[in-house]
């Protein structure tokens, strides 16, 4: 837990957020600024920094998309396609600084 870190507060349920999936490692809410019509945050409960804090703890990142593709699958989303992005560092535009996976997907994304 990192006192200071905006996920880590909607974590402690000390900042509110729309709940989409909980379990003992992994929580999971809805973007406050959604690029789609799903747009959902999927974060480790433990907080790390980023993907590249995890290179020597690669399950973490394999926890989350299960976790996203089993959210996608369970939103109906799975037959016409998402999307499950990791943004890294400036030129990504990573803005919050505790690892999180987001799952895009309700509607025809623009490709990458
Ligand atoms: P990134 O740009 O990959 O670091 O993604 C951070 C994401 O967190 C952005 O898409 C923001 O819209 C989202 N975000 C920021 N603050 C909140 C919040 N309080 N609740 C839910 N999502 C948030
Ligand atoms: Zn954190």
């Amino acid at each position: 837990m990192n006192n200071d870190c905006l996920f880590c507060k909607i974590i402690r349920r000390e900042i509110p957020a729309k709940i989409a999936f909980e379990d003992d490692e992994v929580l999971a809410f809805h973007d406050i600024q959604p690029a789609a019509p799903i747009h959902i945050l999927f974060v480790p409960k433990k907080h790390v920094d980023s993907v590249v804090h995890v290179l020597d703890q690669e399950p973490v990142v394999s926890l989350l998309a299960n976790r996203a593709v089993k959210a996608a699958e369970k939103l109906g989303i799975q037959s016409t396609g998402f999307r499950l992005v990791m943004n890294y560092g400036p030129d990504a535009g990573q803005t919050v600084h505790h690892l999180h996976m987001h799952l895009l997907g309700g509607a025809h994304l623009s490709h990458l």
